[in-house]
């Protein structure tokens, strides 16, 4: 088995700073062991919520701990490591993997991620018994979940380590699990480790008093080549067919392994590829809107209704649907509040799916101009999409690379606007229309 960061793809600075911390922790379990546990204090402890961005190890030195805890030298064993983690990121850099790989080394007996030792292994196989891993298969974490959580990840470490709670999905933390989890992140148990994930420290993924005690860990888009030696490693994918995979899908890993696997998904991709092609007049603008528009809910109704049907089918054997007899009325009421609940949050997942197709195929569009813009200024870089990188060649000649720039400018602008709330439809089409006059 290699060392636990190997498949976190192009994060080399991400990977310094976690190396960093693992060492350090290291450092209090020793100096610990000779004294007792020193503490650790929260990042952000101190700083007033949301200020500005405690990314780096300086903006959430650990000055803390016993005076015992300060290692011979005056170096602070503790200084590097926190209790309470972020990692964020563009979908596909690898969130998950980061923090597993980060719980592996906290585990390691050597306190690297070294692969190898038992510490590594469990936690990479999900095995560990003081690792506990929060993956919200649709349902968003519920408060009763997250109280249940936090009280096992208070117990002392069976390990002797620390107790690792490795929380995917954190943006999908209801209010009320949110505050149960924060109040833990204030005052953490000495030995417990809380490890996030989200797509970004906004407001809307992690609420602000979370994230000021947390240190955050950004990972950004790896680059083609990291990608598709991945998946050639990992996933045993054809050299040629990963390097295709990974150029197209601009960085996402997942994205790439499903794009070399996926039938259905490369359908989807020369779809959106054939758009620039099909813009021969206003007519055909509109109707190359509505294509990409509907394109991306099928895409998204497919990947959600089964959740969806699973969950609902869930929810209502727990509730006891169709119950009678004593508090089966009390109850019934109850139920229709939580499935009330789980269709709000059914539906903001759908949309939030919907969103993420439509983004994927705006990605995929720009990187088509990209091209083009590349082709006109003969610059030797090489193309995202290889299999229309004619096609793309003989747009760079009829547009230049003016023309070029300013259909790129437009498929970027859609997304802004996108991202900004305006609605999909109404950006598409003004995308779809400055992409046919340039
Ligand atoms: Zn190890």
């Amino acid at each position: 088995m290699p060392e636990v960061f190997a498949d976190l793809v192009g994060q080399d600075e991400a990977v310094v700073e976690l190396r960093r911390a693992a060492a350090a922790a290291a450092g209090v379990l020793r100096a610990g062991a000779a004294d007792r546990a020193p503490a650790l204090l929260t990042a952000g402890a101190g700083e007033s919520a949301g200020a500005g961005e405690s990314a780096g190890p300086a903006g959430a030195a650990d000055p803390l701990g016993p005076a015992g805890a300060v290692a011979p030298g005056g170096v602070d064993p503790s200084a590097g490591m926190t209790h309470a983690w972020i990692f964020t990121g563009p979908p596909g850099s690898g969130r998950s993997v980061a923090a597993r790989a980060f719980a592996a080394a906290l585990q390691c007996v050597h306190g690297t991620g070294c692969g190898e030792c038992p510490g590594c292994r469990t936690t990479m196989g999900g095995t560990h018994a003081d690792v506990r891993l929060v993956v919200p298969e649709g349902l968003s974490i519920g408060v009763n979940e997250m109280r249940a959580l936090v009280l096992r990840a208070a117990s002392t470490p069976s390990g002797g380590r620390w107790q690792v709670v490795v929380i995917e999905d954190a943006d999908r933390l209801t209010e009320a699990a949110g505050n149960a989890l924060l109040k833990a992140i204030e005052e953490p148990p000495p030995r417990t480790v809380f490890l996030l994930c989200a797509p970004s420290t906004h407001p809307d993924d992690i609420s602000v008093t979370i994230r000021s005690r947390c240190r955050v860990v950004p990972l950004r888009q790896p680059p083609a080549d990291a990608v598709a030696e991945v998946l050639v490693r990992r996933d045993g994918i054809a050299p040629d067919v990963a390097q295709w995979a990974a150029a197209a899908a601009q960085g996402h890993v997942g994205r790439a392994r499903r794009l070399a696997r996926d039938p259905e998904a490369r359908k989807r991709r020369e779809a959106v590829l054939a758009v620039p092609r099909r813009l021969t007049g206003v007519g055909a603008a509109f109707d190359a809107a509505s294509a990409l528009i509907e394109a991306a809910e099928a895409e998204a109704e497919a990947s959600v209704t089964e959740a969806d049907t699973t969950e609902r089918a869930a929810l209502e054997t727990a509730l006891g649907a169709g119950g009678t007899g004593r508090g089966a009325a009390g109850a019934m009421r109850g139920a229709a509040g939580q499935l009330k609940e789980l269709e709000k949050r059914q539906k903001s997942r759908a949309t939030r799916a919907q969103r993420d197709a439509l983004d994927r195929a705006l990605v995929d569009l720009a990187g088509f101009y990209r091209d083009a813009l590349t082709i006109a200024l003969r610059a030797p870089v090489a193309p995202v999409h290889t299999d229309t990188a004619a096609l793309a060649g003989a747009g760079a000649q009829k547009w230049d690379a003016e023309g070029s720039l300013r259909r790129l400018e437009a498929v970027l602008a859609c997304r802004v606007a996108i991202e900004a709330n305006v609605k999909p439809r109404i950006a598409v089409e003004a995308m779809m229309l400055a992409l046919w006059k340039g």
